[in-house]
């Protein structure tokens, strides 16, 4: 054991320090993890609501190409589909947010490297990009 190893905090990648207190960051932590579960839970939830559709489609359509349930059933599954997919992107970049969070680039644009503001990350806190970038990328 090496007891003599300072640990020392680096204000350059800590974005957070010095105009944040702890209290901030843990904070951060408590979002990243609440935005981490309720993502989870609107995965498990959109997944049986898929499987569900696709029961019940199995069991409707199959002797009628024209029944008009057909068309609704594969409209609500493909809306379905889209809502969990979006989940699955938004998991990973919450898992990103964690990941940034740990390494202390928590909050700095992943494109221009400014301090992204506060109130973006309090409204989604698993973004990574300031609003001038995202406005670029978008475009
Ligand atoms: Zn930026």
């Amino acid at each position: 054991m090496t007891a003599t190893r300072v640990r020392l905090t680096s204000p350059v990648n800590d974005p957070l320090a010095g105009s944040a207190s702890s209290d901030e960051q843990n904070s951060v932590r408590h979002r990243l993890n609440a935005e981490r579960a309720s993502t989870l839970h609107r995965i498990a939830s959109l997944t049986r609501q898929f499987d569900a559709i696709v029961e019940s489609s199995a069991l409707t359509t199959n002797d009628d190409e024209h029944d008009p349930e057909g068309s609704t059933v594969a409209f609500e599954r493909a809306q379905v589909g889209t809502l969990l997919a979006g989940a699955k992107r938004h998991l990973i970049a919450v898992d990103q947010a964690v990941t940034r969070f740990l390494n202390g680039s928590y909050g700095v644009c992943e494109r221009c490297g400014q301090a992204i503001a506060q109130e973006r990350l309090a409204a989604l806190p698993a973004v990574g990009t300031c609003i001038g970038c995202t406005t670029h990328v978008r475009r």
